[in-house]
């Protein structure tokens, strides 16, 4: 990756670390769930709030965490909010296969906006986990596991 793409994307990490966007309690969620990452110590707790025709109204995060996991939940609530049930699985697909992928893979960034500053995860492989804890307790609220999430 370019040397200055890199600096950006760091920027925008350390910007949502320091203000996190949705970092508040929804009270009455429709569903809420912790999801801890025992490699780090990231805990998270997701707030989701859903209307009748499964559009996420309101969507919020609360917990500790490292820089990227706290960001990672700060880009994904202000991504999310608005989303239908399915527009989020597809961008969680998306985001997984973005930190996931091979180093030599090209990922399509398209439709991934902003949460493209993660790109660069998948070259830290403990970073992974932090990354996409946030993505993992969401989807598991969504699809209704109501066990707590962990990474392991
Ligand atoms: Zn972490």
């Amino acid at each position: 990756m370019q040397q200055e793409l890199r600096e950006l994307y760091q920027q925008v990490i350390l910007d949502h670390n320091k203000s996190p966007r949705n970092f508040r309690k929804i009270e009455n969620p429709t569903v809420a769930l912790e999801g801890y990452n025992p490699l780090c110590g990231d805990n998270i707790t997701i707030y989701l709030e859903l209307d009748d025709n499964k559009i996420i109204r309101d969507i919020s995060f609360q917990g500790s965490g490292c820089a990227i996991s706290k960001a990672s939940a700060s880009l994904m609530t202000s991504m999310l909010k608005g989303k239908s049930v399915d527009e989020a699985k597809f961008l969680f697909d998306k985001f997984h296969h973005l930190v996931t992928a091979k180093i030599d893979e090209e990922v399509d960034l398209d439709q991934l906006g902003k949460l493209a500053v993660f790109s660069g995860v998948r070259e830290f492989p403990a970073r992974v986990k932090c990354a996409s804890l946030a993505w993992h307790t969401m989807i598991n609220a969504l699809e209704g596991k109501g066990e707590k999430v962990t990474t392991e």
